[in-house]
């Protein structure tokens, strides 16, 4: 089975379109989405009605959770929670329906999913080894998958070792044999410095991970955000992947 792993869209339909062209052409058996669809960004519904149609699997973000009620703005700081509010004031009926439903965790063909992490399903960012093996020790799945941090991620466990780092496109990871945290990075605001919508690959009978980068119209996005009133930090952070 090969699956196409998505992360943190938030609102970012250009880019989200550009990802799902790009998988529609790999043909995969299923779509999996690691959560926050919404925040940010200047399209929630549109995102939201086209995972609903597409994702075989998606999970809830923080911001989902955010939008939707279940946490309280408050946790949230500046353009996030600006955003936030915008996004609860234009959400539709459909995409409500859709954030009500969602979970931060999910475990699909023998794969642990977390939106942030095994700790803190919701919260921590794994970035660096210690995380990474405390995720691991959590769960018994060999593949982890984790959103959340924004940033496409591959570190690999073999005996007692981790090894592995910041995946930029054209990663490929072996996953025989081992075990493996792996984030296929942010489809609508990368934080890696590739401004490139992310997503990643995963053959399950090759034991293969790719992460891939697609170019999408930034500047349109940037528009919306700007036409919508959004802080414009949000906006020209695109341009930069950071
Ligand atoms: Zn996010």
């Amino acid at each position: 089975m090969r699956v196409a792993v998505v992360s943190d869209i938030h609102s970012n339909l250009h880019a989200l379109e550009a990802v799902l062209a790009a998988i529609e052409a790999e043909a995969p058996d299923q779509l999996w989405c690691l959560g926050d669809l919404v925040g940010y960004g200047p399209r929630p519904n549109e995102c939201c009605a086209a995972i609903a149609e597409r994702a075989d699997v998606c999970l809830g973000g923080n911001h989902d959770l955010a939008v939707r009620g279940t946490i309280d703005l408050e946790e949230f700081g500046g353009d996030a929670a600006v955003a936030a509010r915008w996004t609860r004031d234009v959400l539709q009926p459909q995409a409500q329906e859709l954030l009500d439903r969602l979970e931060p965790e999910g475990f699909v063909e023998g794969i642990a999913l977390f939106h942030a992490s095994a700790r803190d399903p919701i919260w921590e960012y794994v970035l660096g080894d210690e995380a990474a093996r405390a995720t691991l020790e959590l769960t018994g799945s060999p593949i982890v998958l984790v959103g959340h941090s924004h940033v496409a991620l591959q570190i690999v466990q073999s005996a007692d070792d981790l090894v592995g780092g910041m995946a930029p496109a054209g990663t490929e990871c072996d996953l025989d044999d081992v075990r493996a945290v792996l984030n296929p990075g942010s489809v609508g605001q990368p934080r890696d410095g590739d401004p490139r919508a992310a997503y990643l690959l995963l053959d399950l009978e090759a034991q293969r991970a790719s992460f891939r980068r697609v170019e999408y119209d930034i500047a349109r996005t940037q528009r919306e955000i700007r036409d919508a009133g959004l802080p414009e930090m949000l906006a020209a952070r695109l341009a930069l992947g950071w």
